[in-house]
C-alpha cells in the first residue's frame, strides 16, 4: 500500500522556514512565515492568555469531552467579537474547529455537501492553503483578479468583472480583513458593491477572517464581515484565534453558518456538528476556553485588547518606517503602498528572481511571491531591508 503513495508538493513557506534555519549567516532576516514576532524576534504568550491559563489550571476539575461543536460559550463570545449585533444570535449556527484552517476545511466540506456543483471563486492570489484544500476536496476553483501589480492595491474593476462571471450558487471566498498574502484590502464602498453583486447573482459569500485586530482595530477589522453577514441571505464565516490571541499551536477557530432565516439555524448547527464528528469528533478545547475566559472577563479582556493594540501599532509603525526609508532612498513614492497595506503582510510585487536575489545576496527571506511578514522587522532591520531592496534594483 505505502509504495503506491506519491510525494506531495512541499509547503513553500515551511520549506522557506527550513532554509532560513539552515542559513549560517548571523545577519539573516526572516520575513517568511506568518507568525507575529516582537522587536526581539519572539512570538510571546500574551499576558491575558498566561493569566487565563493560570486560572484555568486552578479551576478546571475535569477534562471530559465537551460538545461536538465545542462549548457554546466560546461560540457566543466569538460571534459577539466578530459580528457584534449585525445579525441576531439565533440566526448563527457555529462550531469550534481546530484553528482557522479547521474552519476553512469544514466550510468547504459543507459547501460540497450542500451543492456539489458549486465553484469557489478565490482571489488571485489567496492564502495557498485555500487552493490546496479545495483541490484536495475536488472542488472547482475560479480565480478572480484582486492584486493590481502596478498600484499594489486592489484591482477592483477586474475583481467585479470576474465575479460577474459567477453563476447562482457559486461561492465567493473573501478575506474579512488584512488580506493574505497581499496586504491590499477593499474599502467599505467597494465591499458594498461586492455585496450588491453577490446578491444580484445569488452568490454565497464565505469570509475567512484570520487577523481581526491586526489591521485597523478590533471593530474596524470586523466591519466588512458584519456588512456581509447583515446584507446577504446566507454566508459562511471561518475565524481564527491563532494570531489575535497568539495561540497558534492551540488550534482555536470557529466556523459560522449565518442565515437570515432563523428556522434554518437548527439544520446548519446539526450539519456543523456532523462534520466535526466525521473529521475529528470533538474540537480542541484548551485554546477555546482561554479565549472565552478572556472575552468574558472585563479585566482580562481589557488587558488583551491593550496588548493586541500594541501589536497592531508596532506593525503599522514598521510599515511607515519602511515606506519612509524607501521614499528617502529611492526619491520616489513608489513604495508608499507599504504604509497603506494592512495586517501582517505586504506583497512587494517583485519577481521571484528578485526574491531569490534578496535571499542569496542579502540573507533576506520572503515568500517567492514577494510576500513580506512586516512583523519580522524591527528598528534595526528596516533600513537594512530598504537598502537591500534599492541596491537589488527593485
Ligand atoms: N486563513 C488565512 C487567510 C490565514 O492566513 C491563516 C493562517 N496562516 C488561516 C486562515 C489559518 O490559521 P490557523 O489555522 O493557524 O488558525
Amino acid at each position: 500500500m505505502f509504495d503506491k503513495l506519491q510525494a506531495q508538493p512541499a509547503d513553500k513557506i515551511l520549506a522557506l522556514m527550513k532554509a532560513f534555519r539552515e542559513d549560517p549567516r548571523t545577519d539573516k532576516i526572516d520575513l517568511g512565515v506568518g507568525v507575529y514576532k516582537n522587536a526581539e524576534g519572539v512570538t510571546p504568550v500574551m499576558r491575558a492568555v498566561k493569566a487565563a491559563e493560570y486560572r484555568l489550571w486552578q479551576e478546571q476539575d475535569s477534562k471530559a469531552y465537551v460538545g461536538l461543536v465545542g462549548d457554546p460559550a466560546f461560540s457566543d463570545a466569538m460571534i459577539a467579537l466578530i459580528l457584534g449585533d449585525a445579525v441576531p444570535r439565533a440566526n448563527v449556527g457555529a462550531a469550534a474547529t481546530p484553528g482557522g484552517t479547521g474552519a476553512v476545511r469544514q466550510a468547504f466540506e459543507l459547501i460540497r455537501m450542500a451543492n456539489p456543483q458549486a465553484r469557489v471563486f478565490v482571489s488571485d492570489p489567496t492564502w495557498p492553503n485555500h487552493l490546496s484544500i479545495l483541490k484536495y476536496l475536488g472542488i472547482e476553483t475560479v480565480a478572480y483578479r484582486y492584486f493590481d501589480s502596478e498600484t499594489r492595491g486592489v484591482d477592483f474593476a477586474g475583481m467585479i468583472e470576474d465575479l460577474g462571471k459567477a453563476k447562482a450558487g457559486d461561492v465567493v471566498l473573501l478575506h474579512g480583513c488584512c488580506h493574505n498574502p497581499t496586504g491590499a484590502n477593499l474599502n467599505n464602498v467597494e465591499w458594498q458593491a461586492v455585496i450588491d453583486l453577490m446578491n444580484e447573482r445569488a452568490l454565497i459569500p464565505m469570509i475567512d477572517i484570520a487577523y481581526q485586530g491586526f489591521g485597523d482595530g478590533l471593530d474596524a477589522d470586523a466591519i466588512a464581515t458584519r456588512m456581509v453577514a447583515s446584507n446577504v441571505p446566507e454566508c459562511l464565516i471561518a475565524a481564527s484565534c491563532s494570531k489575535n490571541f497568539g495561540i497558534y499551536r492551540e488550534r482555536t477557530g470557529l466556523l459560522m453558518a449565518v442565515s437570515q432565516d432563523a428556522s434554518q439555524r437548527g439544520l446548519n448547527q446539526d450539519t456543523l456538528a456532523f462534520l466535526n464528528r466525521q473529521n475529528y469528533s470533538f474540537p480542541p478545547d484548551h485554546g477555546a476556553r482561554l479565549v472565552t475566559m478572556i472575552l468574558n472577563d472585563d479585566a482580562l479582556r481589557a488587558d488583551w485588547a491593550t496588548e493586541l493594540e500594541q501589536v497592531r501599532l508596532s506593525m503599522l509603525g514598521l510599515r511607515q518606517a519602511l515606506a519612509d526609508e524607501l521614499q528617502r532612498l529611492s526619491g520616489s513614492d513608489r513604495f508608499a503602498f507599504i504604509a497603506q497595506h494592512r495586517g501582517m503582510f505586504s506583497r512587494l510585487g517583485t519577481s521571484p528572481e528578485m526574491v531569490e536575489k534578496l535571499r542569496a545576496n542579502y540573507g533576506i527571506y520572503m515568500v517567492g511571491d514577494s510576500r513580506m511578514n512586516i512583523a519580522g522587522l524591527n528598528a534595526t532591520t528596516v533600513p537594512i531591508l530598504a537598502k537591500a531592496i534599492i541596491d537589488a534594483g527593485i
